[in-house]
């Protein structure tokens, strides 16, 4: 679904990120997991192209979003192209930015909205909201949910771009603790159903239960890749080691 080539990234002489090279296949759930400042946020952002790398570009399918060399040439995708592709990238933020002056149903709508199908928007909206349990709610001002129900509305808002994936934020980091296992469940049957998936996160049990693959990123650098038995239980690198001891 989306692959990224020798990606680099800096903030003024800070290189955030270096070289990364990463595949993410249909049905995948990478967790993406490393110290605070590695650079977890900043490579969804990149995914997402919320951001521009400062080299290297990311694939969406086969369409690269960004400008890449072809035959010799430089080459970008036409601009509608890449908009249409980067409208079916999911983002769930640790800080859910619902509108507040929008209900729950409208937040939810517009995405479905934006794509032109203004008259199924609400039963789609609708039934987004059954899938992470808050039909219930749907008529609610977002102030007036707790912080895990706010975000099931921004899991549900980030499914209604039909996405072909969904990037994850730490999206439990700012819950209080007892909230936390609600929004694990909704992303759990997310990716049961075979959604596309990459979280940041510092949930190791989630990532043991449901990655595909796990990252652990350590100044801008990808220092260990595979399954979360290998990652998690059986890390070959002494930093990956170290982190993990760290935060269990
Ligand atoms: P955390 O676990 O705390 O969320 P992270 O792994 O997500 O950390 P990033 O937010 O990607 O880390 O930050 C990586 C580095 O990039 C940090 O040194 C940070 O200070 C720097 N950085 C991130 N965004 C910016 C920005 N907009 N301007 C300048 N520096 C930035
Ligand atoms: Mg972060």
């Amino acid at each position: 679904v989306l692959r990224a080539r020798r990606l680099q990234k800096r903030y003024d002489d800070n290189i955030v990120l270096q070289h990364i090279d990463l595949d993410i296949v249909e049905g995948e759930v990478l967790c993406l997991i490393g110290p605070s400042g590695s650079g977890k946020s900043t490579l969804l952002r990149l995914l997402a192209t919320l951001e521009s790398p400062d080299s290297g570009v990311v694939f969406f399918h086969d369409t690269p979003l960004g400008i890449v060399e072809r035959g010799g040439n430089l080459y970008t995708a036409p601009e509608k192209i890449i908009r249409q592709q980067r409208d079916r990238i999911g983002f769930v933020f640790q800080q859910f930015n619902l509108f507040p002056h929008l209900t729950v149903l409208q937040n939810v709508m517009l995405a479905p909205r934006l794509q032109g199908q203004r008259g199924k928007a609400e039963d789609k909206a609708r039934a987004l909201l059954e899938r992470v349990g808050l039909a219930h709610k749907a008529d609610a001002w977002p102030a007036s949910l707790s912080g895990g129900q706010q975000q099931r509305v921004a899991i549900a808002r980030a499914l209604a771009r039909d996405p072909a994936l969904i990037l994850f934020d730490e999206p439990t980091s700012a819950l209080d603790p007892e909230l936390v296992n609600e929004v694990l469940a909704v992303m759990t049957d997310l990716a049961a159903t075979g959604i596309t998936m990459v979280v940041a996160t510092h949930e190791m049990q989630f990532a043991r239960r449901v990655a595909s693959n796990v990252a652990f990123l350590d100044k801008g650098h990808i220092v260990e890749y595979g399954s979360p038995q290998q990652v998690l239980d059986a890390p070959q690198q002494p930093r990956t080691r170290a982190f993990l001891q760290q935060i269990s």
